[in-house]
């Protein structure tokens, strides 16, 4: 489970593998790569001390058991901290869990992605729920953006406040909440103007708001691409208005996750739900033991396993999960793996989730993953016998000639898909290793 990492780490501690107890040093010197590891996530400094310290202290005198390398046992420890330190392992669902109609106050910045977010939790009520749900949109700067999110709702089927032009944000929340009332809705989003950036008179606003209309959640939507810039939104909507609860956009982008630790850490609020694209289905659960994968390098299996559940039809999720089970997976599922992740939509938001892509997805733009690699994978694996896919192990040098050049492409590409063909089946023979319990606990926390 902790591949990278845990490869990275056993490096620092190979030749003192016969030891029993983990020594201050052999954690030091350990610790020098989980930092890289968080930095380059982008997790704040201060954060990333803090994390690096108390882990030291738990690693420091660590047993090391025969059945694990010292690596695999602090990558273990590293994990659990970060798990921890995103809120402890679960999702934490919204809470409606009021009086109908319940108020859901939706904040953040202008293009953080608010009233779209605003629109996929109304489809999400609407469809796992069967929830009534209002959506209202506050926001009088900008008068289309009443008009974009009354078009939101109807192409939601859900129903939106009507428009009336001149009344005031305070205004509006409270004939929403009447109009919920009335027309028995059960739950009223409201959706509060943004800005470029905070100023004093946007937090009034949406304290009159909040004032006015008693939030049961009180929602902050934040764009996972603006890294430390984020965070400090948050803070500062925090302290301001108070935040029950945060929306972690464009998670299918290049963001690794660090400003999530950083939420977590800073304002105490929990991520409850992270956007993973444009449509209105490209929203998920968030859950901190996925984040925490993200964060080591090491993909995002569960969420990958279960978006393919999601998407696919049930028979062929079954028919690869049993394979995965198995330990047994060859080119041939590799092959088709890829043909279901075209199917699949948004390519970005599934790479990131890939073990061993996020680094192959900084080098190329989301277009040249799209069209060159994957295609190029399924090119290249279509131009190779039946036995070597089933086998790919006997692949050698003449065979790797032949294979590019049937394919059009290079020796070097052969390699690198081979490669990357390695490192997923060595996760999915330790998924398959931990049986059905580790895989639940690895979907569930
Ligand atoms: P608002 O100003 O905060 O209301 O932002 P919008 O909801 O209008 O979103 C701004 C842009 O971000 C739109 O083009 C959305 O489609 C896009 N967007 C919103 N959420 C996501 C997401 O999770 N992933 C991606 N890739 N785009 C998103």
């Amino acid at each position: 489970m902790f591949d990278t990492l845990s490869g990275k780490l056993s490096g620092v501690f190979e030749g003192l593998s016969k030891r029993g107890r983990l020594s201050e040093a052999d954690v030091a010197e350990a610790m020098r790569e989980v930092r890289l590891a968080m930095l380059d996530a982008d997790v704040a400094l201060p954060v990333v001390r803090d994390f690096v310290n108390k882990v030291k202290e738990k690693a420091v005198g660590t047993e090391v058991l025969e059945s694990i390398s010292p690596g695999q046992a602090v990558a273990k420890i590293v994990n659990d901290a970060l798990i921890e330190a995103l809120g402890g392992a679960g999702n934490v669902p919204l809470n409606l869990a009021a009086v109908a109609p319940v108020p859901v106050l939706m904040v953040g910045l202008q293009g953080s992605g608010k009233t779209t977010t605003s629109g996929k939790i109304a489809l999400r009520l609407l469809t796992r729920e069967r929830k009534r749900v209002l959506l209202a949109s506050l926001d009088v700067q900008r008068p289309a953006a009443q008009l974009q999110l009354q078009q939101l709702a109807e192409r939601v089927g859900v129903g939106s406040l009507p428009i009336i032009a001149g009344q005031q944000p305070v205004e509006i929340a409270r004939r929403a909440l009447e109009t919920g009332r009335r027309e028995g809705y059960d739950v009223v989003i409201l959706d509060t103007a943004g800005r470029l950036s905070i100023d004093e008179a946007l937090m009034q606003e949406v304290r009159d708001v909040r004032d006015a209309t008693n939030p049961v959640e009180t929602l902050l939507v934040v764009d996972a691409m603006t890294g430390q810039d984020a965070v400090n939104t948050a803070q500062r909507f925090n302290e301001a208005v108070g935040i029950t609860g945060v929306v972690m956009t464009r998670m299918d982008g290049d963001a690794r996750g660090g400003a999530a630790l950083s939420m977590r850490a800073i304002t105490g609020a929990p991520i409850k739900l992270v956007g993973l694209g444009e449509k209105l289905e490209a929203l998920d659960d968030f859950y901190p033991e996925r984040v925490a994968g993200r964060i080591l390098g090491l993909g995002d299996i569960a969420g990958l396993v279960e978006k393919a559940s999601e998407t696919l039809d049930h028979e062929e999720s079954e028919r690869v999960a049993k394979k995965m089970m198995a330990g047994k997976f060859d080119l041939d599922d590799y092959a088709s793996q890829l043909r279901q992740i075209g199917k699949m939509g948004s390519i970005s938001g599934i790479v990131g989730m890939l073990p061993g892509m996020g680094k192959l997805k900084e080098k190329l733009g989301d277009q040249d993953l799209d069209t060159s690699i994957f295609k190029r994978h399924q090119v290249i694996i279509s131009s190779m016998t039946k036995d070597e896919r089933k086998t790919p192990a006997i692949i050698k040098a003449s065979r790797k000639k032949r294979i590019a050049a049937g394919s059009g492409t290079t020796v070097q590409e052969v390699n690198k898909l081979l490669k990357q063909f390695d490192d997923m089946s060595t996760i999915m023979k330790r998924i398959s290793k931990m049986g059905l319990g580790g895989m639940k606990q690895m979907l569930s926390g």
